[in-house]
């Protein structure tokens, strides 16, 4: 993740109602979106420094102050993974309610590269009174449900609705969600044991198959029944579908996030009446306002999940773009280091040979000067395809060393395979027959290669190996270019 504030992902998170918090484990930069900084309470004054003020914070775990080496979001950020769990925030006046997790957005070799710390606030107030224990049930219920992972929500959601409609002596009690086109299906349901499931009948419907039902859903958010019987006669449509299944009384509550009607939580009464109590509604409302906010707090992380994996996506096309020429698209330069200076130690760890090439072509300045630049263009590229084909086995790499100047690393070759890698270039290249009509050559485009096989000890250095390559092309331009020059290393001894 970046801290640019120009970035979408950064304006995305932004807008999430969860607080998020990371640290980079390389930079150990850290980082919070505003909704954290609003969470924790934090003024501009603390901003500049948010490892001490985070430092500085007690957390309460059933009102017990945690010492600091079990503070939840300072473990979360030095890389332990924490399911969700509910902590207490004392601040100056409040104490703040948070479900805090943790987790790794990224790990190499097992070892996080960014910690993500999740701050859900618990925006249900679920009261601890009621002889019925339903509020207790419930506010179990609700903290397995807030910050629940995609795996589990259906499970949680189920749970749910069993309480509810135990509690509250239904007979079915269901969740509906919206689709994008408008329709909606019913996800989940519990019945009472003897009622039939209707789970099945009730998927993707459209709005106009209950007209009346979702017009006062959408304009009241409650939709009460007592008696079916009794219904306006505009809702012919419903009185038909609900008698159909002998449901007597319903109540259906709409599932609210962020001004947006996400479905409805509900309930049947099969065979018998049921006058809805405000008890009954308070309970309803509770259970809606929980999963509503647990679907919406998962779409909202699911999102964040795809963020992260856009960026890293986004970061691995930068850096394969970062090691790659522009013209030829061949490695760069900066890849070529990386991987000589690479070989070079598996080579004298495993005591094998490696082969490296330098190669230029030749007379290249008159190429460009009598065909033009753009000419010159198209046959580097020529070149670099022709080395491309020709050098392909995994370990081999081709790349272009500077402006008509390429390198081919080859690990394990020997002396004999060298050469006949080196002929083949050469005679790759005097087969296209690239015309080169300056006067001065008149005659098909050409290189000269300087062939290094070395067996290199641990001393030996990558400046070395390219300096000694190096000088072998110059002895094939000496010698009259179109050729190759090869220069041996043999445990740290040269030998031309
Ligand atoms: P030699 O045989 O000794 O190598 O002679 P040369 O002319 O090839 O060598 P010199 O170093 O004098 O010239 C290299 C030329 O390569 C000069 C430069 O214009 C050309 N060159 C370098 N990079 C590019 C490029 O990206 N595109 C084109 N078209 N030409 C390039
Ligand atoms: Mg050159
Ligand atoms: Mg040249």
């Amino acid at each position: 993740m970046d801290d640019s504030s120009t970035r979408p992902e950064r304006a995305l998170l932004e807008r999430l109602p969860i607080g998020v918090i990371w640290r980079d484990m390389t930079s150990h930069q850290l980082h919070m979106n505003a909704q954290a900084k609003a969470l924790l309470r934090l003024d501009s004054s603390q901003e500049p420094n948010l490892k001490k003020a985070l430092a500085a914070m007690t957390w309460q775990l059933e009102d017990r102050p945690l010492p600091a080496h079990l503070d939840p979001v300072l473990l979360g950020l030095n890389g332990r993974t924490q399911r969700p769990a509910r902590y207490c925030l004392h601040r100056t006046d409040t104490d703040i309610y948070l479900d805090v997790s943790s987790y790794p957005h990224e790990t190499v070799n097992g070892e996080p590269q960014v910690m993500v710390v999740v701050l859900t606030p618990i925006s249900v107030a679920v009261g601890n009174g009621g002889s019925s224990g339903f509020d207790e049930v419930l506010a179990k219920v609700s903290a397995r449900l807030i910050n629940v992972d995609s795996d589990d929500i259906d499970g949680h959601i189920d749970a749910a609705l069993a309480v509810l409609g135990e509690y509250c002596g239904t007979d079915r009690s269901y969740i509906f969600q919206f689709h994008n086109d408008g329709t909606c299906s019913n996800t989940h349901e519990w019945v009472r044991t003897g009622i039939s499931r209707q789970k099945g009948n009730l998927q993707v419907l459209p709005e106009s198959s209950l007209p009346w039902f979702f017009k006062t859903l959408r304009q009241h958010n409650i939709v009460a029944i007592d008696d079916v019987s009794s219904l306006p006669s505009d809702a012919v449509l419903e009185r038909f579908e609900f008698e159909q299944e002998d449901i007597q009384s319903v109540l259906c509550i709409g599932l609210e996030s962020a001004g947006q009607l996400l479905g409805f939580v509900g309930c049947d009464m099969v065979h018998r009446q049921q006058q809805w109590q405000t008890h009954d509604i308070r309970r309803f409302k509770l259970v809606g306002e929980m999963i509503a906010s647990a679907i919406q707090n998962l779409a909202y992380r699911n999102s964040l999940n795809e963020i992260q994996s856009n960026l890293l996506q986004a970061n691995k096309d930068l850096e394969k773009l970062a090691m790659q020429d522009g013209l030829t698209g061949v490695a760069n330069r900066r890849a070529f280091d990386q991987t000589l200076q690479k070989e070079l130690q598996r080579a004298v760890r495993q005591g094998y040979p490696l082969t490296l090439m330098l190669l230029d072509i030749d007379h290249f300045k008159l190429f460009n000067d009598h065909h033009g630049h753009l000419a010159g263009d198209d046959a580097l590229k020529s070149v670099a395809q022709i080395l491309a084909d020709e050098f392909q086995r995994s370990g081999e790499l081709v790349a272009r060393y500077g402006g008509e100047e390429f390198a081919v690393i080859l690990p394990h070759n020997d002396e004999i395979e060298g050469v006949a890698s080196a002929n083949r270039a050469l005679n790759g290249l005097r087969a296209l027959s690239i015309p080169h009509e300056h006067p001065d050559v008149n005659g098909p485009l050409t290189m000269s290669i300087g062939l290094l096989v070395a067996l290199p000890k641990i001393q030996t250095k990558r400046d070395e190996l390219i300096a000694m390559a190096d000088q072998a092309l110059y002895l094939a331009k000496a010698a009259g270019r179109n050729q190759m020059k090869k220069t041996i290393l043999k445990g740290g001894v040269s030998d031309s």
